[in-house]
């Protein structure tokens, strides 16, 4: 067997029209684009390219982004100041702190801080205590754009064993919610899970955030099984996921490529966030 590959650099380009087309109707009707304003702290090379890429997705769809380029050094207070203006703004409608942080700041302090109607990324509490009673807003941008290319490929997951490696709360959390959500059986899997291989050979899905090259190989994986590779390592200079594309791929029906699969679904997320969150300020502007 040879995987199908679950295609996120397409379904990305789609969904990056159909926002475009949303973002065009809500200028036309209130005069104001929809716009994110991104804050990066440091210099980390990988968190400079993100922002780069968001920033050019944003330009490519039609919507504005502005940057906030902050040094290192920069204080949490300071950083928090910067975020309750960014609040204040009216002519911003997504806020989106890029982890990782610097040591010194506390990135839940942050996510707590953002306007829940402003929290693209769908880290803050208010949002993921939406996600986790079933009634979602603003959902992380990585999952739901998982769940997005699950739906497109016609995969149902309705009553079939999931598996996910990892608990960030900005991955691996909101995606066993989603799966529970659409009635899958889950299994959250950790660095202090034993028998790792016990629990992904049952997977009919098996999604694998774990930030680890090649942690998952071909044997591990249950024959016909869906295989979602969240994982961005650098090996070699190279881009490499979570899982052994070579011999996962000879098993599993379906299978993310990295690149190519889910990062660029989670950039379109983003896009998608902000101008659900544009609207609904722009609504909720006109009616005070
Ligand atoms: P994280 O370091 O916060 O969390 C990793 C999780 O994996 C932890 O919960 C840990 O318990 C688990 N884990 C680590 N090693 C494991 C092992 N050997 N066995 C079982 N569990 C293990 O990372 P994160 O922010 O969730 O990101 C995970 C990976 O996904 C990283 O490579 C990151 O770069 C990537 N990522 C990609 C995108 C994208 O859009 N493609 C978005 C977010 C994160």
């Amino acid at each position: 067997m040879t995987a199908r590959i679950l295609d996120g650099k397409g379904l990305a380009a789609q969904v990056e029209r159909e926002v475009a087309a949303q973002a065009a109707s809500l200028i036309k009707r209130y005069g104001v684009s929809p716009a994110l304003a991104a804050v990066l702290m440091g210099d980390d090379p990988a968190s400079v390219l993100y922002v780069k890429r968001k920033a050019e997705a944003f330009g490519r769809a039609g919507m504005r982004s502005e940057t906030f380029h902050l040094p290192a050094s920069t204080s949490e207070a300071e950083l928090l100041a910067l975020i309750a203006d960014l609040n204040a703004r009216p002519d911003i409608h997504g806020i989106l702190p890029q982890q990782p942080m610097p040591a010194h700041i506390n990135p839940r302090t942050v996510f707590e801080r953002v306007d829940p109607a402003k929290d693209v990324d769908g880290l803050g509490p208010i949002n993921m205590a939406a996600l986790l009673v079933g009634r979602p807003r603003l959902v992380p941008c990585t999952p739901a754009g998982i769940m997005r290319l699950l739906e497109h490929a016609g995969i149902d997951v309705a009553g079939k064993d999931a598996v996910v490696i990892g608990r960030s709360v900005i991955v691996g959390r909101p995606m066993a919610l989603l799966l529970l959500q659409a009635n899958a059986t889950v299994t959250m899997c950790h660095t202090r899970t034993r028998e790792l291989t016990e629990h992904t050979r049952r997977a009919d899905l098996l999604v694998v955030a774990a930030g680890k090259a090649r942690l998952v190989t071909g044997e591990m994986v249950k024959l016909g099984a869906v295989v979602v590779d969240v994982g961005t390592n650098r090996v070699d200079g190279k881009l490499a996921g979570d899982v052994d594309f070579a011999s996962v791929s000879e098993r599993a029906e379906w299978i993310t490529p990295v690149p190519g699969g889910v990062g660029p679904m989670t950039i379109a997320m983003l896009l998608r966030n902000t101008v659900q969150a544009a609207e609904s300020q722009m609504r909720s502007a006109r009616t005070v």
